[in-house]
């Protein structure tokens, strides 16, 4: 399928649900057409459309010439399962349902001239992503991930499940960053500082900006009054604007340098004395086991938010050797070690940064 009238569409995703995700995908579209952009919003969040609630939308989609025509609210057209659904009632659909929706969403709804077409996506990795991706060509993902390090796993998740299906990641935003008191002001970082950055880091994916847990932000979604729009001189919404200016960043980066990734073209077998990987390049990077084994990025062998080695190399064996090695998308390399080590996850440029 092809939408030529729309110029970017942005799937905008999350591990896990209750993240914000929807918060999020209002807000950043509300920043891009406070841009000046025309901007379109798809609630394909088909098992709890928040969208008409967090823009206090009532009114319904009306047709012309068989084709929907989305509702327009506070400059971008929308269209959200929501509205075809009575309040309260669950979907229950299978696949081919879904992948139905998806293709009307895309197809009968006449979205018009858009520069940006902007998807809420149901938390996870299953059909609705999945008929997204292979309907029509996306130009980019964005994962939405709170600190705690049970969110940003199920997030990975997204991330590799997006490359998989050849969508570019185009960054990663942290929401419900610290928490702000809306009394006093202060601000506290109630999962750590940095988690997600740095995670993004690992993977080599940019990193777009945080949002703090803040009263202001879920106040103005339940009012049907986003944020960006209602107060967008306050912090937060100022946030938001940023964090957009940095997806277009992101993109421009895309349309002048394309995606020139860097990926491995062959890699040594396991079990090996030498572990050896020769890039898309040309270039090799060449490691003694032990050494890489040493050099495990994951949060079990370097804390996660001072960037300090904790992993004692006297726990680890002189004859460690590489028992699996396989590859996480685009972005890295997951080793499983003969001494039972399996959480690292090596990113490419790390590997080439670390190489003998
Ligand atoms: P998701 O789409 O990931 O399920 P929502 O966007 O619906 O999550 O957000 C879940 C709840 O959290 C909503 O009540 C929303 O208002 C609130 N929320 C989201 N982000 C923030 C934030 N940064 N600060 C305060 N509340 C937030």
């Amino acid at each position: 399928m092809n939408l030529p009238n729309v110029k970017n569409i942005i799937p905008v995703a999350s591990g896990k649900g209750g993240v914000g995700k929807s918060t999020v995908s209002a807000n950043l579209a509300l920043a891009l057409a406070k841009a000046g952009a025309k901007v379109g919003l798809m609630d394909a969040d088909v098992y709890g459309p928040s969208i008409p609630t967090l823009l206090g939308i009532t009114a319904k989609p009306e047709s012309k010439d068989g084709r929907v025509l989305p509702v327009e609210k506070y400059g971008i057209k929308v269209i959200s399962m929501g509205f075809f659904m009575p309040p309260n009632e669950a979907v229950i659909w299978r696949g081919p349902m879904l992948n139905k929706m998806i293709q009307d969403f895309l197809s009968v709804v006449d979205w018009g001239e858009l520069d940006y077409l902007v998807v809420d996506l149901p938390p996870g990795t299953g059909d609705v992503q999945l008929s997204l991706c292979q309907s029509i060509s996306l130009t980019g993902a964005v994962i939405v991930s709170t600190p705690q390090e049970v969110a940003w796993n199920v997030a990975q998740k997204a991330i590799v499940m997006f490359d998989k299906l050849n969508t570019p990641v185009l960054g990663i935003i942290e929401n419900m960053s610290h928490y702000i008191c809306g009394h006093c002001g202060e601000s506290e970082e109630i999962f750590g500082k940095g988690g997600t950055e740095n995670a993004a880091k690992r993977l080599e994916t940019p990193f777009l900006g945080s949002i703090p847990l803040v009263k202001a932000i879920s106040a103005s979604s339940d009012q049907g009054d986003p944020l960006v729009y209602a107060d967008p001189d306050s912090p937060s919404a100022r946030q938001f604007t940023e964090i957009a200016g940095n997806l277009l960043k992101q993109l421009e980066l895309r349309r002048t340098q394309g995606d020139k990734k860097i990926a491995p073209l062959e890699i040594s077998p396991a079990g090996g004395s030498e572990i050896s990987i020769l890039w898309n390049d040309g270039k090799s990077s060449r490691f003694v086991p032990r050494e890489l084994r040493l050099l495990c990025p994951c949060a079990g062998c370097v804390n996660e938010i001072s960037g300090q080695r904790t992993l004692n190399p006297q726990t680890v064996p002189t004859d460690v050797k590489a028992s699996a090695i396989s590859k996480v998308g685009r972005y890295a390399l997951h080793i499983q070690w003969s001494d039972g080590h399996n959480t690292g996850i090596y990113g490419f440029e790390y590997l080439r940064n670390h190489a003998a």
